[in-house]
This record gives structure tokens, C-alpha cells and sequence, in this order.
């Protein structure tokens, strides 16, 4: 290649980031999906809004996350210095209520009677019910019957909140069935309702709207690194499901060229093992899923792979169009650490520092593990610490006998 490839402006009008993106989906849903493109593009420019959205970040969300040296850990590695951007500290325990607060937020503005999701874990559901209740909007969140019995912290918060729970018992009763469900719903009258994507995925304008909400946590973490050290980190990482946690720190980043971003995603129980990883760029190949041109793992063309990942959050066999575009040209690596290698970092960032992490962000904190010790001392690495643990401190002592 004679040019290097520009990141932004980016997606071009029709949401491509190179091959990658789009809009799959029938003409009816092609017309949901410019209105909200062409209200988003109209409605992020006013000052009301930013002023809003930036008011919340501040007062509710409790931004800036502050970034923490993890000095002991670091230490104790006897390489690179590990910093954590500590999005565990944020109001609801994670990066999610970024743009869940952004996608309320816009569905206030747009008049919008109704806000649609599905959850899986259940996360994403907490996340959205929690944006729904502050900014005054109706929330209904389908979840399958099989999640609904096992996620029941997260099912009573939502209740709490005020959403409206919609059980979805058909099939297997899990995540796929509550997408199906609660798309239904949102095509019975599309024009009043606002269907909340839970990541930087689906058809555009969500990936860009995702990000562009997400991507506060690099403009921050940008600058408060510069102001402490003075320059600019070596490395900058992030778990990757879907990935907007990833792309939200990658992005200040991006023409950085002396930076180098490290996306992390689910190896699992290895990735030579079909069915039992979720590592969709590291293991997949071009093709379409949820209304969308991406990286995909699939059993054969059109038949999305069965996943696993000991954090919940990560098992998509899917992966945001972007970062499919970053992996081709070269300016994200991505990497792979599996289900022990993450467990180990969740006890040792517990132990060592005293912070839970969440097992999806604790999968970036092994690469970081692992990597640190390739490095010397005065070389520095950037954790997206995406979210806190106390959602798996249950499981992972059952799992490690405590
Ligand atoms: C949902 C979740 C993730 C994975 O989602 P991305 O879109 O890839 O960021 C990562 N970390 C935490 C804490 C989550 O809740």
C-alpha cells in the first residue's frame, strides 16, 4: 500500500469502514435505520444535547474514570508499568452505561415512546434499564427464560428499575430467541421506539453511534496519561466481545502511529478447540451476521459457530465492523488469552491491588500479565479496565473452591 489508511472520517455515509459494516437488513428496516442515522447526525450537533450528555457523564456516571498504576503488579512482573483506566469505577460497574446513557438520552430527544433491547447476562439489560429510569423513557428488555433463572441479580435490579422483563421461552430460551423477540416487538412500530444495540455491532448507524458514545474513554485516558507521564503509553489494550469498550479507548489512539492497540478476545478453552472459543478475528473469516459485513465464526456460510467464554460478556460470534477493518490494515493487534490465563489475572489484580476486576476485562489484564515481563520497566501499557467483578466473584470462587 502506497498511503497509510485513514481512520477517520469514519464509517463513509452508507456505515462501511472498508468492507466491513453496513446495513443487511429489509428496505423497511433500511428506512428505520436512516431516520436514526439522519436524526443522530442532526441531534449530537445541537449544544443542549452535548451539554446534557456531558453533564451526566460528569454528575451521574462520575467521569473522568481516573487512570491507576497498578505498581505492585507491575512489580512484581519486573517489566512494563501497567495502568488501569478504571471504567469498574463508573455508576452500574462498567463502560456499558456510556452509551446506554447516550442511546436514553437520544431517544429522549427524538420523542421516542419506547426503548427496546435483549440481554443476555443481563448486563447490557441493567445498564439500559438504568439510563431508562433517569432520563424518564419507558424500557422493555426481552431475556431468555433459561438467563432470566440464572442471572437473577441482575433480573430483580431491572425489575427494580422499572423496566418492563419479557420472558422469551421459545427454543432455547437464551440470548438468540431474546434478539428474535425483541426485534419483533421493535418492527411493530419502529417509528416510535428506539432499539438500544448493547455494543458496537448490527446494522448502521449503530457502530458508529456506539463508539462515538464510547469514545470518551480514550479522549480522557489520552490526556490524563499525558499530563502524568508526559508522553503517550507504548501499548493500549482492551478485552473484545462485541467490542465497544475496545474502540472506545482505541479510538483517540488511532493516529497515534508510535501507539500500539491490543485488542484481547476469548480464547476460551483454546482455539483449537471449535465451539469452545469466541476469538472471531483471531479465528473467523469475512462474512454477515446480525445485519452487518464482519468478522464471523460460523460452522458453515450463514450458520453463526456455538461459543464459550468464561466471561459472558464475550461470547459473540460476531466482532464490530471496524475492528474487523482495524485487523486487515494492521493498526489493532489482535491477541487471544483463554479461560485460565484470565481466572489468574482475576486473582492476582484481586490479591495484588485489591481490585475485582470483571472476568471479561480481567482477559485484557492477562495479556498485560504476559506481556509486561517482554518489556522493560520504563515502557508502559494502558488497560481498558472495562468493569468490576462483583458480578463473578460468586462463580469464580465456586469454580476455584474459596
Ligand atoms: C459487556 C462487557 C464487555 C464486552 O463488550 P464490548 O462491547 O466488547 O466492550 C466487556 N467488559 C464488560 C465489563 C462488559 O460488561
Amino acid at each position: 500500500m502506497s498511503q497509510q489508511p485513514t481512520f477517520a472520517p469514519m464509517p463513509d455515509a452508507a456505515g462501511f469502514f472498508g468492507p466491513y459494516g453496513g446495513q443487511l437488513v429489509p428496505p423497511h428496516l433500511k428506512q428505520a435505520m436512516d431516520d436514526i442515522n439522519a436524526a443522530y447526525a442532526e441531534i449530537t450537533k445541537r449544544q443542549d444535547f452535548q451539554d446534557e450528555l456531558a453533564q451526566l457523564f460528569a454528575d451521574y456516571v462520575g467521569r473522568p474514570s481516573p487512570i491507576f498504576h497498578a505498581r505492585r503488579l507491575s512489580e512484581q512482573l519486573g517489566g512494563a508499568q501497567i495502568h488501569l483506566k478504571r471504567e469498574d469505577l463508573n455508576h452500574t460497574g462498567a463502560h456499558k452505561i456510556n452509551h446506554c446513557l447516550g442511546e436514553a438520552l437520544l431517544a429522549k430527544f427524538m420523542g421516542k415512546k419506547k426503548v427496546i433491547a435483549e440481554t443476555g447476562a443481563g448486563q447490557h439489560g441493567v445498564a439500559l434499564a438504568t439510563a431508562c429510569a433517569l432520563v424518564g423513557i419507558p424500557c422493555e428488555i426481552h431475556m431468555g427464560q433459561v438467563d432470566i433463572e440464572k442471572e437473577h441479580p441482575n433480573v430483580t435490579k431491572m425489575r427494580i428499575l422499572g423496566t418492563r422483563l419479557v420472558p422469551v421461552t421459545r427454543g432455547a430460551a437464551t440470548l438468540k430467541e431474546a434478539v428474535d423477540s425483541a426485534f419483533e416487538e421493535y418492527l411493530n412500530n419502529p417509528a416510535d421506539y428506539l432499539y438500544a444495540i448493547g455494543s458496537v455491532v448490527g446494522p448502521h448507524p449503530f457502530p458508529m453511534m456506539v463508539r462515538d458514545f464510547q469514545s470518551i474513554v480514550g479522549r480522557e485516558a489520552r490526556q490524563q496519561f499525558q499530563d502524568r507521564h508526559g508522553r503517550l503509553p507504548q501499548y493500549v489494550a482492551a478485552c473484545v466481545g462485541g467490542g465497544s469498550n475496545a474502540i472506545g479507548i482505541f479510538t483517540a489512539f488511532l493516529d497515534d502511529a508510535e501507539v500500539r492497540l491490543v485488542g484481547v478476545e476469548p480464547a476460551g478453552e483454546g482455539t483449537d478447540r471449535p465451539g469452545r472459543h469466541a476469538a472471531t478475528l483471531t479465528m473467523g473469516k469475512p462474512g454477515e451476521i446480525h445485519g452487518m459485513k464482519c468478522y464471523v465464526l460460523e460452522d458453515q456460510p450463514g450458520v453463526p459457530a456455538a461459543v464459550h467464554s468464561i466471561a459472558s460478556g464475550l461470547d459473540y460470534p460476531g466482532i464490530g465492523p471496524q475492528h474487523s477493518y482495524l485487523k486487515d490494515t494492521g493498526r489493532v493487534h489482535y491477541e487471544t488469552a483463554n479461560d485460565q490465563e484470565t481466572l489468574d489475572a482475576f486473582m492476582r489484580l484481586s490479591r495484588v491491588e485489591g481490585i475485582i476486576p470483571a472476568l471479561e476485562s480481567a482477559h485484557a489484564v492477562a495479556w498485560a500479565m504476559r506481556t509486561a515481563p517482554t518489556l522493560a520497566r520504563d515502557q508502559h501499557i494502558l488497560v481498558n479496565l472495562s468493569g468490576r467483578g462483583d458480578k463473578d466473584a460468586d462463580y469464580v470462587a465456586k469454580v476455584l473452591g474459596i
